[in-house]
């Protein structure tokens, strides 16, 4: 099963990236700023304290995991645009995920090959780093996610399998789309951000999933022509 993002004007796709971004964080900060002012007051049960401690806390970790999927790179001058090498930025991502690969019993098995597009690498990472994240969280038990590229006169195309869970076609359909999560603590943000980044630097996606066989995505960016 495929589907195929429809591309969205440049500009709108960047100043809805950068709106949802302190809308997204603000949320939970302003739950945790309700129960921080509810525990002021004197006369409150211990039992109570820890309930209201405890969903501070989570609140917290929320804000922290939507940070992960949007600002990852973060720096000051996001929008700087500049040739990039899909083998260096590629490598620096993979090697971030490592930790979490091998806590999780997955092996990332990557075939990168020099290749520039243009783009901007705060993006350029994000992007990779939620879909290959989402490789990794997809497995159960153990197996790999494969990061492959291919590159031909015009474009470059990065393959990011995984031997996960797969998608449901109903999954598919909806990938990309805010707050759909199928995970506990799930943002359905990362899929959404990933896509948004793709459109940003004019290429094309495609998803192939099938239910306990994994998930192929499959993204295409104009090369950069070394002049
Ligand atoms: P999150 O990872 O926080 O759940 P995402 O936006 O990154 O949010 O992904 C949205 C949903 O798409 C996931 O919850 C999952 O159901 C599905 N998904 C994305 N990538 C994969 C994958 N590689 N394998 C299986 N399901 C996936
Ligand atoms: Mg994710």
């Amino acid at each position: 099963v495929r589907s195929k993002a429809i591309k969205l004007e440049k500009m709108e796709v960047v100043s809805q990236l950068a709106a949802s971004i302190s809308h997204e964080i603000r949320n939970p900060l302003t739950v945790v700023k309700g129960f921080l002012q509810l525990m002021k007051s004197k006369d409150i049960l211990a039992e109570t304290r820890e309930q209201y401690i405890n969903i501070a806390l989570e609140e917290l970790n929320r804000a922290c995991a939507i940070i992960d999927d949007y600002l990852t790179f973060a720096k000051p001058f996001p929008e700087k645009i500049e040739p990039l090498d899909v083998h260096h930025e590629l490598t620096k991502v993979i090697d971030m995920l490592r930790p979490l690969a091998n806590m999780s019993g997955v092996d990332i098995v990557s075939a990168l090959m020099p290749a520039k597009v243009s783009g901007n690498a705060q993006y350029f990472r994000q992007c990779f780093l939620n879909i290959i994240k989402n490789g990794i969280e997809a497995i159960q038990n153990v197996g790999a996610v494969y990061v492959h590229m291919h590159v031909d006169e015009r474009t470059v195309t990065i393959v990011v399998r995984d031997e996960g869970a797969g998608m449901t076609k109903e999954e598919i359909a909806r990938f990309g789309e805010p707050y759909f999560s199928t995970k506990q603590k799930g943002t359905g943000l990362g899929a959404m951000v990933a896509v948004r980044i793709i459109e940003m630097m004019n290429g094309t996606w495609t998803i192939k999933s099938e239910v306990g066989s994994g998930t192929t995505m499959t993204v295409t960016l104009p090369l950069l022509l070394e002049k």
